[in-house]
Order: structure tokens, then sequence, then C-alpha cells
């Protein structure tokens, strides 16, 4: 069996290697670690020459190794823009492709995926965040920690509970596109953590969120599974 990269991709695993030798100099990484400020230059950079192209999984895994190699804090700040993005890719409606994922892909917008809370977060089924249904809208409250792009993303695929569980607590919850600039969204930078410190982390707070209904990603109810397909992708990126 042959384990060789195909052409195209160890061109591009190359071309990445030298983007990081020359970018991410010591300097700016110890600046960016120290001051635990994101790297919002570099991740255009990386974006207008090619180095990350998140429609094409191939060349993110091969660029999310390549950068990391040199700073795991500005390798994984340049790549995870997109990250969630795979629930809207498979499990949204074309509206939401075209209003919030295409501006990702584009390179115009960043985002982030909120499943963790403060109660938790290995236990997803255990999620308090809820959000409820008015007319054409929900409403949603509940907060949210740790996450990633948490205070510079400019939306936010959400798990949150719409129902009650039945005899299943994984039943019940369901994923919406929530945006930052939401009346009643408001986001904590976290700092002091140990490591990539270049990368966003923050608590996120919901205080009577309004979402259309249209936000809501796939059919209410299925977004554990949801989630679950998306850790089931994305576990490649993040390992
Ligand atoms: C840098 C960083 C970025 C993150 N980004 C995101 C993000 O973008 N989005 C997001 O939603 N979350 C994010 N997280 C949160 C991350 O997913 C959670 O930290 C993780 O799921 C664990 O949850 P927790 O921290 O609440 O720990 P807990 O779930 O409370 O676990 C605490 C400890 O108990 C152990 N434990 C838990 N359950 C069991 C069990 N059943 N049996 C035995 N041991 C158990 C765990 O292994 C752990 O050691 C991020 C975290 C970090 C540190």
């Amino acid at each position: 069996m042959d384990f060789d990269l195909p052409e195209d991709i160890a061109q591009h695993r190359d071309k990445v290697r030298e983007f990081a030798l020359k970018e991410f100099t010591p300097e700016i990484a110890r600046e960016h670690d120290m001051e635990e400020k994101y790297p919002d230059a570099l991740r255009k950079l990386a974006f207008d020459q090619g180095i990350v192209d998140f429609t094409n999984p191939w060349k993110t895994l091969v660029a999310i190794e390549e950068l990391c190699r040199v700073d795991p804090g500005l390798g994984i700040s340049v790549t995870v823009p997109y990250f969630g993005a795979e629930t809207i890719m498979l499990f949204g409606s074309d509206l939401l492709k075209e209003k919030y994922l295409a501006k990702v892909n584009a390179g115009k917008a960043m985002m982030g995926l909120a499943v963790t809370e403060p109660g938790g977060g290995s236990d997803v089924a255990g999620i308090k965040t809820e959000a409820k249904k008015v007319d054409d809208r929900y409403i949603i409250n509940g907060s949210k920690m740790f996450i990633t792009n948490g205070s510079i993303a400019d939306f936010f695929v959400m798990l949150v509970r719409t129902s009650k569980p039945d005899n299943k607590r994984h039943h019940g919850l369901s994923i919406f596109v929530v945006d930052s600039k939401s009346k009643g969204f408001s986001a904590n930078k976290l700092k002091g953590k140990l490591g990539v410190r270049a990368t966003d982390t923050a608590e996120l707070v919901l205080n009577n969120v309004e979402v259309p209904a249209d936000n809501m990603i796939g059919e209410e109810g299925k977004g554990f599974y949801y989630i679950m397909t998306f850790f089931n992708i994305s576990r490649i990126f993040v390992a």
C-alpha cells in the first residue's frame, strides 16, 4: 500500500512549511504567547497566500501539522477560524451555507463551536443552556465555557436544549447558528492558559438572545447526533 501523500498535497505541505518557518518567527510567537494576543494579521496572510483552504480537508490537515510543528499557538490560531463548519456543511440549509459558511470559506468571517458549559464538557448530554420557541424565533439563555474564538468570532454553532429529555438524556438538544452581535450576547476572554495562548478562548453569556428559527441547523432534537458526527470528523484535526 502506498502511504505517500498525493503529489499536490505534498507540494502544499512544502509550501506551508516554508511559510511557517518564514512567518512564525520566535519573536512573533513569543509576543502572541506572552500577550495572549490572537494573530489576526497572520490569519489574513495565511489565507491570502492559500496556506489555509477550508474547503479542502487534505490541505487543512497538512497545514495544521506543518504550522503547529513550528508553533502550536500560532498554528492553531490561523487554522481554527472554520471550527465547527462541518455541522453547517453536512446538516445546514442552503440559507445558512450562503449566509454564514460562504463567508468563512472566503476568509471574511470567523466562527466557533460552543458546546462546553461551566458545569462540564465531557458530558455533552448534560448541557443546560436553553432555547425556547416564541413565534418564528428562539430565545436562548445560558452560558458556554472555554470556547475557542469566543471573543473574536462572528458567529457560533451552539448546542442548546430545546425540550426536556424523554427517557434518554441526549434527546431534546438542537444546534443553532448564533450571531455574536446579537443583543444579550457577551463574551469574556479567558487569560492564563498553560499553552496555545495565542488562541482566543472565552466564556460566552447568553441573556435572552433571539435567534431566527431559520438558524437551526438540521432538525430539532437531533443536535447531539450532529455534534457527535462533528467530533468524529474534528478529532483528526484536533489530534
Ligand atoms: C484550550 C481549550 C479550547 C477549548 N475549545 C472549546 C471549544 O471551542 N468549544 C467547546 O465546546 N469546548 C471547548 N473546550 C472545552 C473542552 O471541550 C472541555 O474542556 C472538555 O470537553 C472537558 O470538559 P471539562 O473541562 O468541563 O471537564 P469535565 O468534563 O468536567 O471533566 C473533568 C475531569 O473529569 C474526567 N471525567 C469526566 N467524565 C468522566 C467519566 N465519565 N469517567 C471518568 N472520568 C471523567 C475528565 O477526563 C477530566 O479529567 C476547550 C478547552 C480548552 C482547554
